[in-house]
């Protein structure tokens, strides 16, 4: 109703009253801009090709308008300018490998709000959680402003990961009781499936789709059969399938020979090393590491065995994310506690450092695809967590990728990694896709460490800038 349709109303005599006052005037609101526009930035879009100086990027709802040089790309009428003349815009980088949900001590409430306004402070406007609940998940993530794109994937294992390991195990310490890693995870809050040989791979694929869950992600105690029926399974209702390297007893020449879209870990390619028989007589976590431990080292990484696996990756474009910051993370934790007896965790995890980087190194030089997921975690003290900036880091200074070829395995090709919806409208600044950009005041191509240096962070055409972010205070 309006001020002259109340006045208009005898009845309402407050009102009435009120009318006959002298009326300020009515100021409309300034009208909200339809789009904006940085202007003058170098561009580097993600898609592979040459940075564009002096260019112009214009944002119209939450989708890139147009991106490129000033001649090509025009700033409409009335749009909010944002001058970057000296500054770096490149796409909102792309975490595809998180853990988002710890309901124990961790980040079921407020943690997980600060955990997800520090990965966008980062640059970071994309992720995929690669385990998790995907219900509990979402829904959470949901209840939160400044957040990444979330993406969830499913758990699938095996029989074995539910009810095998109840034992007593006797260590240095004394006598250790372990239970079945299924019990473990879901003490997390998370909800892993169990699929056997023999059953209905659709009944598994419908309940991921169920539960939110955009593609599926074995995790263990599955053999080759199963991982070929379950890929299948997922394929057909268009939601890519990536594991664990290696699912015991699948090794990776198995996951990659049925077609499956991805592997994560480089340490896990320490399965090669072991005949299938072999394989299956690992049924704990321990048992895999105990044998990593002893098996993988920088002579093993260059095994035939290992070498022909990685060549079947790059021949059918399954796709690696090494992890590599994860183990180093674990390494230097190892390293300041020098006075105790070391444990086959620790064991594993010095094998798996050397190892990883070295197959890290073969997959590059053997054209196997790469995306930079760092499986960080949202749990735990800030400085223990893997960050993809701590991959991108080690991807440049220890396997000797360029700065460009670690942004792109950030950008576009862990959109690809990720696949279905993220595959085709994230990772590049290209007209149609959403407006998820970084804009930064030193070149991440010239030295990676420069992704430190983010000024703005667009996320969906909204704009956040990292202080805000860290200070609980968004902008708009
Ligand atoms: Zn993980």
């Amino acid at each position: 109703m309006t001020r002259l349709a109340s006045c208009a109303v005898p009845l309402l005599v407050g009102l009435a009253a009120a009318c006959g006052a002298p009326r300020a005037k009515l100021v409309p609101p300034p009208p909200v801009s339809p789009s904006t526009a940085i202007v003058g930035a170098t561009l580097w879009d993600g898609t592979g090709h040459a940075p564009v100086t002096n260019a112009v990027t214009v944002v119209r709802g939450d989708r890139i308008l147009c991106a490129g040089a000033a001649g090509e790309c025009r700033v409409p009428h009335g749009a909010r300018v944002i001058e970057a003349r000296g500054q770096y815009l490149i796409p909102g980088l792309i975490d595809s490998h998180v853990h988002l949900l710890f309901l124990t001590g961790g980040s079921a409430t407020e943690a997980l709000g600060l955990d997800l306004r520090d990965l966008l402070a980062q640059g970071v406007t994309t992720v995929r959680d690669m385990g998790n609940n995907p219900v509990a998940l979402l829904s959470r993530v949901s209840g939160f402003e400044a957040a990444p794109r979330v993406y969830a994937m499913q758990l699938v294992a095996g029989r074995r990961f539910f009810f095998n390991g109840f034992r007593a195990v006797q260590t240095d310490r004394g006598v250790v009781y372990r239970q079945a890693p299924a019990l473990t995870m879901q003490w997390l809050g998370w909800s892993p499936i169990q699929y056997n040989r023999g059953e209905d791979p659709e009944a598994v694929v419908a309940a991921a789709r169920q539960a939110g869950a955009m593609g599926l992600k074995l995790y263990a105690q599955l053999d080759s059969v199963s991982v070929r029926l379950l890929t299948a399974a997922a394929h057909r209702a268009g939601m890519p399938v990536w594991g664990h390297a290696w699912l015991q007893p699948a090794n990776v020449g198995d996951e990659s020979t049925a077609g499956m879209d991805g592997v994560v870990h480089a340490a896990g390619l320490a399965g090669e090393l072991f005949t299938a028989e072999e394989r299956d007589t690992l049924v704990n976590d321990g048992d895999l590491q105990a044998v990593t431990a002893r098996a993988a080292t920088a002579v093993s990484a260059h095994d035939p065995r290992i070498l022909a696996t990685l060549d079947s990756m790059a021949a059918r474009g399954t796709m690696f994310e090494p992890t590599l910051d994860a183990t180093r993370h674990s390494l230097v934790a190892y390293d300041a506690r020098r006075r105790h007896v070391p444990s086959v965790q620790e064991a594993y995890v010095r094998a798996a450092a050397e190892f990883g980087v070295e197959i890290a190194r073969e997959a590059v030089r053997r054209g196997v695809r790469i995306s930079a997921g760092s499986d960080h975690v949202a749990y735990g003290p800030v400085g223990e967590r893997a960050s993809l900036f701590g991959e991108l880091r080690l991807l440049v200074d220890s396997i000797a990728l360029t700065p460009t070829a670690a942004l792109l395995a950030a950008t576009r090709d862990a959109a690809r990694a990720i696949g279905g919806q993220a595959g085709s409208q994230v990772g590049t600044i290209e007209a149609g896709r959403y407006a998820d950009l970084v804009l930064l005041s030193k070149n991440p191509l010239e030295d990676i460490d420069h992704l430190d240096s983010v000024e703005l962070v667009m996320r969906g055409g909204r704009i956040w800038r990292p202080g805000q972010l860290r200070a609980g205070i968004a902008m708009r």
